[in-house]
C-alpha cells in the first residue's frame, strides 16, 4: 500500500536529525522535497533540499492546484508540497517522508487518512528547547524568542498526532520512533 510518515516538531527538537537518521536506516524511504519561496541558505540545492519557486512562482501553481498542502509558514514566505512530488516517490514503490512544521503535519494526516502515521517530536522541556536554540548558535536572539514562543502553542497540538515521541537521549528517541514506524509497516 502506499504510505506516508509525516515528521512535525517545534524548531530546535531534533526533528531533522531524526528524519536523517532514519532515511539512512530504511532504504524504501525518500525524503519529500517541499516546494518554498525562500531563498536557498548555506550549501541547499534546488531540487535536492527544497524546489525554490518565486513567491510570483509559487502562488501561480497554487491558483493550478498543483498543490496537496501549502501554508505560509512564516509571514510572506510559503512552503507546499506538490502533487508531481506524491507521484514521483510512490511510482517508485517508497515510503514518503514528510518533514513539515505542526500545522501542515495535521493537515496532512488528515489528506492521507489511514495512509499516514503522523509523529510528533517532543523537546524535554520548553526551557530545554531554548538552551539547545541558543546552543545552536545559529538565529539571533530575537527569532529565538519568537521560535520559543511559537513552540508553546505548537506542543498544545500534539494530542492531534497518532504518535509522540519525547527527544530527551536522540538515541531513546530514534529507538521509539524506529518501534513506531515498524508498526506501521507491518500492517
Ligand atoms: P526552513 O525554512 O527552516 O527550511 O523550514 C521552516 C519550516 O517549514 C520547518 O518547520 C519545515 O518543517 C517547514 N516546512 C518545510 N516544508 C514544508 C511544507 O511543505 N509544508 C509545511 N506546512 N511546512 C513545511
Amino acid at each position: 500500500m502506499e504510505k506516508v510518515i509525516i515528521f512535525s516538531a517545534p524548531s530546535g527538537s531534533g526533528k531533522t536529525t531524526i528524519v536523517h537518521r532514519l532515511l539512512e536506516v530504511y532504504d524504501n524511504f525518500e525524503f519529500s522535497i517541499s516546494a518554498t519561496s525562500r531563498a536557498p541558505r548555506g550549501k541547499e540545492v534546488d531540487g535536492v533540499d527544497y524546489y525554490f519557486l518565486t513567491e510570483e512562482e509559487f502562488l501561480r501553481r497554487v491558483e493550478l492546484g498543483n498543490f496537496v498542502e501549502w501554508e505560509a509558514v512564516y509571514a510572506g514566505t510559503f512552503y507546499g508540497t506538490l502533487h508531481s512530488e506524491v507521484r514521483r516517490i510512490w511510482s517508485k514503490g517508497n515510503i514518503i517522508v514528510f518533514d513539515v512544521d505542526v500545522v501542515g503535519g495535521i493537515n496532512l494526516k488528515k489528506i492521507f487518512g489511514d495512509k499516514a502515521r503522523s509523529i510528533f517530536i517532543m523537546p524535554p522541556s520548553v526551557e530545554e528547547l531554548e538552551r539547545r536554540l541558543i546552543g545552536r548558535a545559529t538565529d539571533a536572539p530575537e527569532v529565538i524568542a519568537k521560535r520559543v514562543a511559537k513552540a508553546a502553542t505548537e506542543i498544545e497540538r500534539a494530542p492531534e498526532f497518532d504518535a509522540i515521541v519525547v527527544n530527551d537521549d536522540l538515541e531513546v528517541a530514534i529507538a521509539q520512533t524506529r518501534e513506531i514506524i515498524d508498526r506501521f509497516i507491518a500492517e
